[in-house]
Order: structure tokens, then sequence, then C-alpha cells
């Protein structure tokens, strides 16, 4: 089954066009800083991947999509000579609520849940439901699919998921922690168990998706039982531009203070803090690494904040499993920065976390998994590169298959 997989995030847009039976990848599609005058695309095809960027300022997720698409129909490189030639299509969404507690086909139903899903994550949501529509309208006879981020937590028992507030908004507003990255997790999670030869089930994980936003979990014997992310993405960690957990009696003292409305305040903690709110001129950490090399002092705070919390988030989940045999690192910062997997590991070695520097000099390669603590560290630390697309497309080809069959 060919599955076109589209992976809409906040700033960027993920697609694969996969082979499932083969589980090869035909397609491979990024567009980064998406809104920003200097966003681009990039499309490569199989078998060379040769990138091309195109420069797509000021465009939407969808518009991207739909471009993206074009080029899929007409490009004499293209693996496809029609859009017919797509078998389905699989979604990341980021929440579900307990509207969805696993992969679900799109119909008019489902899409009416999937509304009721937006609140508990404004930022991801919105464009993944947007991609949706405008596929539902361009392909309306190729079967979609939503596959959760979700659906891997619905494991948690009840003193992890559960916030310590009056139990009727649990009874009246089901607000929980429901956590997000869960794809990603999971899969970090089995890589980790083939890396080290031995069944997840036997195993204490935990694993760090550190993207632009970014989340940790503990993965007890394969299963989820806590996690950063709580009732919206915007718990836990200190992200790109997401303030993570805070004090939230910060957050009605600010609005006093400035006179400002729920929704200003939403957007000042999901779009205008985190990384971005700290350095005061970027949420991307590539950026802010090289201004804090040449000295930047909010650029290297913002840096400080950020591993100092991730060091935490590992201790706190350390002490919630019975076991931890490895640490797992995946997604943009946790595959590609050598330096920050440094100052983080720097931290933690008193834990029994002993990196190997040398081993740890890489950069994530698709499909390439590496242990990168010394030979003696009683805790393991692993890089994984996340996968999610391959995922994605595996789960959608598994319920249109059941559907059709
Ligand atoms: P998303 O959460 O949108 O899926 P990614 O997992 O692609 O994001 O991660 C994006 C983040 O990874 C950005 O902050 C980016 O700067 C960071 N990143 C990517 N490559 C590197 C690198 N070589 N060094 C440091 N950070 C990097």
């Amino acid at each position: 089954m060919r599955v076109l997989v589209v992976n809409a995030g906040s700033s960027t847009l993920k697609s694969q066009l996969i082979e499932t039976d083969g589980k090869v990848s035909l397609m491979r599609c990024l567009a980064e800083r998406i809104g920003d005058a200097d966003a681009t695309l990039s499309i490569s095809f199989a078998p060379d991947f040769q990138k091309v960027t195109y420069p797509v300022p000021g465009l939407s997720v969808p518009d991207c999509l739909k471009k993206l698409l074009d080029i899929l129909a007409d490009d004499p490189e293209s693996p496809i000579s029609g859009l017919d030639q797509i078998d389905a299509i699989g979604n990341r969404v980021v929440a579900g609520g307990e509207h969805f507690s696993k992969a679900a086909l799109i119909d008019d139903g489902a899409r009416e849940k999937l509304t009721l899903c937006e609140d508990l994550a404004p930022l991801h949501n919105p464009p993944a439901d947007a991609c949706i529509d405008m596929m539902r309208q361009l392909m309306p006879d190729t079967p979609q699919v939503a596959v959760f981020d979700t659906a891997f937590h619905t494991t948690m028992p009840a003193k992890a998921y559960l916030y310590p507030l009056p139990m009727e908004y649990y009874d009246k507003y089901r607000i929980r922690r429901y956590g997000a990255h869960g794809t990603s997790h999971r899969y970090a999670a089995q890589q980790a168990a083939n890396l080290l030869g031995r069944p997840l089930r036997d195993l204490g994980l935990i694993t760090c998706h550190l993207g632009n936003g970014g989340s940790i979990t503990a993965v007890n014997h394969g299963r989820s039982i806590d996690t950063t992310m709580g009732f919206t993405p915007l718990e836990g960690l200190m992200m790109g531009t997401r303030s993570g957990s805070i004090d939230p009696a910060i957050i009605t003292y600010i609005m006093r203070r400035e006179g400002i409305s729920f929704d200003e305040m939403d957007s000042i903690l999901n779009r205008e803090s985190g990384i971005l709110g700290v350095s005061g001129f970027s949420g991307d950490m590539r950026d802010v690494l090289e201004a804090a090399a040449g000295g930047h002092e909010r650029a290297e705070l913002a840096i400080d904040m950020y591993v100092y919390r991730i060091q935490k988030a590992i201790g706190g989940f350390y002490a919630a499993m019975t076991r931890t045999d490895a640490v797992v690192m995946t997604a943009g910062v946790g595959e590609n920065s050598a330096e920050l997997r440094e100052r983080i590991f720097d931290g933690l070695a008193h834990m029994g976390m002993i990196l190997d520097k040398k081993r740890n000099d890489v950069t994530g390669e698709i499909g390439v998994n590496r242990i990168i603590s010394i030979d003696d560290s009683p805790i393991k630390i692993c890089v994984v590169t996340t996968d999610e697309e391959m995922r994605i497309a595996r789960e959608t080809d598994d319920l249109v298959s059941r559907i059709d069959g």
C-alpha cells in the first residue's frame, strides 16, 4: 500500500510517501519555519533522495501540503504519475483526548470529534485538521486515518494522569494528563530495545523526545507510566516557544497586572515563552547555540535552563520506575546536538548515566541508532533517529486493510 504520511507541526510539515509492503520511503518532504519569511520546503525522491528546496515565504501549513501535492503529481522525477496512485493518507494528530484511544478512520463523525480536541493542542491540532480537510476535498475517495500522539499514554495509572484538582473537573471536562509525542516515544523505546538486544517488556527506559516541542516519558516494561506533557502539550519541559511547567498562579497574576485576555495569555505561554522568551530572539535551538557560542548571555541562560529542566525530569522518572536500563535521546535536538547531550549528561553521571564523549560526537542519520555511553555505564544512553512517518504509515495500512478486508 502507498501511504502519504502527513505530519503537520506548529511550524513544520513533514511528509513521506511510504510503500508499506517493502517499508520503503519513496518521497521525503520537510517544510521548516513555516509562516516566516525564510520558510523553506525541501522535497527529495527515491532512490537517491537529492533534495530540492523551494522558498515558501508566508505560506500556511496546508498551502505547503498543496504545493507538495502539485510537485508529486507533476514532477518528472516523482515516484507517482498522479495522485490516484496514493492508496491512503495517514495523518499525525497530537491530541485525541478521551475521544480517541487508538488510530481512527476519518469520516464525518470522526472529523467532528477532532474539532472537540483542538483546544487540547492549540498549536498542533488546528494545522493537522486543516490538512485533513484539504485532503478530503482534493482526494475524497482516498481513505484517511488519524494516528494520535496521545494513544501510547493511555496506559498511565490514575496517580500519574490525574491532577490534584477537585475531581468534579475531571468528571465534567475530562481534565487529566494525556501526554503527547506517543508515536515517537513508543518507536524510540522499541528501537532502543533492539539496540540493547533485549525484549522491551524486560526494560525500564526513559525516552526523551527533544524537538521544537519536547517531552520525556517513563516507559516501564514497554508501557508509558508517566510523561511530562499533560492536559495539553504546554506542560513539562521548557520548549522552543512554550513555557512548559510554571507556577499556575503566575498566569492569573500577569493577566491581572497587564489586563490581558485569556487568548493573549494563551499565546504568550504557547508562542512567546520557552527558549524564545528567555533568549529574546529565537526558539530554534540551532540559532540559540550559535549565539551562545558568540557570547550572547541570554542565549546561554536559555540553554542552561533548558538543560536543567531536562535533567530534573530524567531524575524524576528514574525515581518513578522500578528499574532504569537506558535513557533514549531522539528528535531534532536529541538526535543532532552532541553539545546539548553532553551538557545534559554531564550532570547525570552520579545517577549512573555516563556519556562517552567520543561516541557522542554524532548527528542523527535516519535508520542509524547508537549507544553513546561508556561500556561500563550502569545505565546506557542511546541516540535513536525517530521515524514517526514510518510508524504512522504502518498504522494507517493496518487500519485501512482491516476495513477493506
Ligand atoms: P518538531 O518538534 O517540530 O518535530 P524537530 O524534532 O525537527 O521539531 O526539532 C526541531 C529542533 O531541533 C529545532 O529547535 C532545531 O534547532 C533543533 N535542531 C535540529 N538540528 C540541530 C542541531 N544540529 N543542533 C541543535 N539543534 C538542532
